[in-house]
């Protein structure tokens, strides 16, 4: 009888200890704050915001999207830093405040249904589908095009639409657009991109060579006027531009 009571003595208090660290366990995930969250807000404060980006939806979209799932994983704990970075067949994801500009320029709504050339790692993209309706996306290199789309698809990226091919062509089936952002630089702006682009419409390019200007385009009256933003320097567009 004693030592029944002993066991069930030692039985409770091995109970109560088991629910104390499973209590403790619990209350360290919901408090815990990981170093990427640290990193991200540090990053929109000092690279988005300090440089200018007013534009609620992009700040909010910035602090949003976990940029370090957009890298290689040897290099997830430069995610946050104020520079591109490789993601592999030597290409690149932008630095961070490009991002922010070329998305705040394009101002968007809610209701607008946006073209990107160039999905490389899909950040660009993740962050313009906190922000529209619907975001279709080319990328030229299967292996990139595959990879971005598995990454929407585990992170709930439900409005991408990503295809693989040349962005020179866009996408004529899901057009008229009201923005186009292309994240490879052309020498001119590819025609049927032109031709996609709803009245009222923006579109964003860095055109040029080796050394390119970030340009704005806005179509009214079927014509396009033109703004010169910064200059920048991104990869070349590939494809059908280079047999022109
Ligand atoms: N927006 C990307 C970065 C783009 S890097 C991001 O957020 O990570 C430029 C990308 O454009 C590269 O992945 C490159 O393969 C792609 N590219 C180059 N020429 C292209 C073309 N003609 N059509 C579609 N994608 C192209």
């Amino acid at each position: 009888m004693y030592l029944n009571i002993l066991l069930l003595r030692k039985l409770f208090s091995t109970l109560t200890l088991l629910s104390l660290i499973i209590g403790c366990a619990d209350t360290k995930n919901k408090n815990d704050v990981s170093w990427h969250d640290i990193a991200r807000k540090e990053m929109v404060h000092n690279q988005i915001v300090a440089r200018g980006i007013i534009d609620t939806n992009v700040i909010n979209a910035m602090l949003s999207v976990e940029r370090h799932k957009f890298v290689p994983e040897e290099l997830e704990r430069l995610a946050y830093n104020d520079y591109p970075l490789p993601i592999g067949e030597e290409q690149t994801i932008s630095q961070p405040y490009i991002v922010a500009l070329m998305t705040e320029k394009l101002t968007l709504q809610n209701s607008d249904k946006v073209l990107e050339i160039g999905t490389g790692s899909g950040y660009q993209a993740a962050i313009l589908s906190l922000i529209t309706q619907e975001v279709y996306t080319i990328e030229i290199i299967p292996s990139l095009a595959q990879s971005a789309a598995e990454r929407f698809k585990e992170l709930g990226y439900n409005n991408v639409f990503v295809k693989c091919g040349d962005g020179f062509l866009g996408w004529p089936e899901a057009a008229p657009f009201d923005a186009v952002i292309i994240t490879c630089a052309p020498p001119d702006v590819p025609q049927p991109l032109i031709e996609q682009l709803a009245e009222g419409g923006r579109l964003i390019v860095p055109l040029g060579e080796d050394f390119q200007v970030l340009t704005l385009y806005k179509k009214a009256d079927g014509k396009l006027e033109r703004t010169d933003i910064a200059p920048v320097r991104f990869v070349p567009m590939k494809g059908i531009i280079e047999e022109q």
